[in-house]
């Protein structure tokens, strides 16, 4: 069976497509990915800067409501990842238009064939990998600033990393934080220069060279809705919220000395890169040197015809969820465009 169009990845961009080519009667099938339907946002607590919701919203719950609208307009959803994409090249008896359409090879051995694809992707955020970063994610260990920053009002904070994003994440978090302390393994920097000018002439901006987070550690704070939310009482069940565990150190070690120490902070902000998850359709679409699939000017045209990118996979720059999702709508009017054509 020939499909219309396949949507791979559902994190907003691919979700805002689905409810777009939904609405167009395209009958969107969207590979959801295998282990992280929902994308980035299923992993964090509170999303408080996407539109529409005047109370923020939990990420997990965000995602939800969008699969639920894609849904409703017939997206079908497929559990699996792309491994690959493959051109099928037109035929040519001069009848045919000399469209290519394309093979998408899943994991678990299916396969399916389609006119268009978009590939929304995302992207990973590189770990420390250290203990106590996983269990606190979300709980003071960040991978976004813009997203986390303003959790941190008049608190101590910790950036990782050298390059020009986390000198941008540090400087911008000195608008919340009491202080930044940016920790970097070398005693030179990757980023430009005249950040670590601005960096450095930033009164609240420390910077720590020669070290690394060993450990992230955590304590237990009061529920912040204690003395006004008494315990539920279910029927003779009570039910008192639970204390939260939230960042409150790093373990460091001097690269140099190897001396140990450690340093009191509210959060972790990990600015050691992205790698876009692109690989599968290294193939068929150009990237850049970093992975990111190049597109034609504003639109979402990849180098292949009918292969359309959106979202974080493309995104070096603004990384948000309304930015993919936007990027998301103008992919699904591309691809309508191509198909209507
Ligand atoms: C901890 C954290 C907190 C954040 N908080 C905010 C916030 O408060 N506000 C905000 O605007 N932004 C926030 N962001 C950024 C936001 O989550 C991203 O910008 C956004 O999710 C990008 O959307 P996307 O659709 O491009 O990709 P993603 O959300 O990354 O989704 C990509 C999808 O593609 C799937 N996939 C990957 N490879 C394959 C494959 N081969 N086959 C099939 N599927 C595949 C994945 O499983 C995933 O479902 C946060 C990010 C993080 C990490």
């Amino acid at each position: 069976m020939q499909h219309k169009v396949v949507i791979v990845g559902s994190g907003p961009a691919g979700y805002t497509a689905a409810i777009y080519l939904g609405r167009a009667g395209l009958d969107p099938v969207m590979v959801t990915g295998a282990l992280t339907p929902g994308g980035q946002l299923v992993n964090t607590t509170e999303v408080e800067n996407f539109p529409g919701f005047p109370k923020g919203i939990m990420g997990p719950e965000l995602m939800d409501n969008m699969r639920a609208q894609a849904k409703r307009f017939g997206t079908e959803f497929i559990a699996d990842d792309v491994v690959a994409i493959e051109a099928v090249e037109p035929a040519t008896d001069g009848q045919d238009s000399a469209r290519p359409s394309y093979r998408l090879n899943l994991s678990d051995g299916d396969v399916l064939q389609t006119e268009a694809v978009i590939i929304a992707t995302g992207s990973n955020f590189r770990k420390l990998g250290v203990p106590g970063e996983q269990e606190l994610s979300g709980h003071g260990v960040s991978y976004c600033a813009t997203c986390d920053g303003f959790f941190f009002r008049d608190k101590p904070i910790v950036v990782v990393g050298g390059g020009d994003s986390a000198f941008e994440e540090a400087l911008f978090l000195t608008r919340f934080g009491s202080s930044v302390t940016l920790i970097h393994r070398r005693d030179e920097f990757r980023a430009s220069q005249i950040m670590v000018d601005r960096a450095k002439q930033n009164p609240k901006l420390r910077l720590l060279t020669n070290t690394v987070v060993t450990e992230v550690h955590g304590t237990e704070t009061a529920p912040a809705t204690a003395p006004a939310a008494p315990a539920l009482n279910l029927g003779g069940l009570s039910l008192t919220p639970k204390p939260q565990v939230n960042v409150s150190s790093v373990s460091l070690k001097n690269t140099v000395t190897g001396e140990e120490s450690e340093l009191e902070t509210a959060a972790v902000f990990v600015a050691i890169g992205h790698t876009p998850a692109t690989d599968f359709a290294a193939d068929v679409v150009t990237r850049d040197s970093d992975g990111y699939i190049t597109v034609d000017g504003a639109s979402t045209r990849t180098t292949a015809a009918g292969i359309f990118a959106a979202g974080d996979c493309v995104d070096r720059v603004y990384r948000q969820a309304i930015s993919a999702a936007g990027m998301g709508c103008r992919a699904a009017l591309d691809a309508q465009a191509y198909l209507n054509d």
